[in-house]
């Protein structure tokens, strides 16, 4: 892979990630990029932006325009994060960079502020509790 392109939220989601997803596909995929990162995490690979990314190729709830079929509240959540870290959107980000950005700037309230409605709140925040 020479560019995976990420949601600002999946950012937060990759921290918590615990093989739980939409299908077994989606699940897949995730789980691939994450090897993939883990194997690489000096590679400037990764591009941030707030439309369907990697992640969402294989989910059931992507749409065939391209968006999300939450789309008002995947936004909420991209913009949201982006005020927060703040990423450059024209240039590419290692695996371990975007980590320490995550990491130095998010916390267990801002998550809970943000996230709150997310179907996998729960889940996320079980994980996020244990790395913070
Ligand atoms: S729910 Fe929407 S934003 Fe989340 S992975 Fe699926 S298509 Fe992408």
């Amino acid at each position: 892979m020479t560019l995976v392109v990420l949601r600002t939220h999946h950012g937060v989601c990759m921290q918590s990630f615990v093989r739980k997803g939409y299908n077994k596909i989606f699940i897949e995929n995730f789980s691939n990029i994450m090897k993939f990162f883990n194997s690489n995490p000096l590679y400037k690979c990764i591009k941030l932006t707030n439309s369907c990314d990697h992640l969402c190729e294989y989910c059931p709830n992507k749409l065939y325009n391209n968006k999300c079929k939450y789309e008002k509240f995947v936004q909420y959540l991209d913009n949201s994060y982006q005020a927060i870290f703040n990423f450059d959107r024209k240039r590419q980000y290692s695996f371990q960079e975007i980590n320490y950005i995550v990491k130095n700037n998010l916390n267990i309230n801002i998550f809970e502020t943000i996230c709150s409605n997310c179907k996998w709140f729960y889940i996320c925040k079980k994980s996020l509790k244990k790395i913070m």
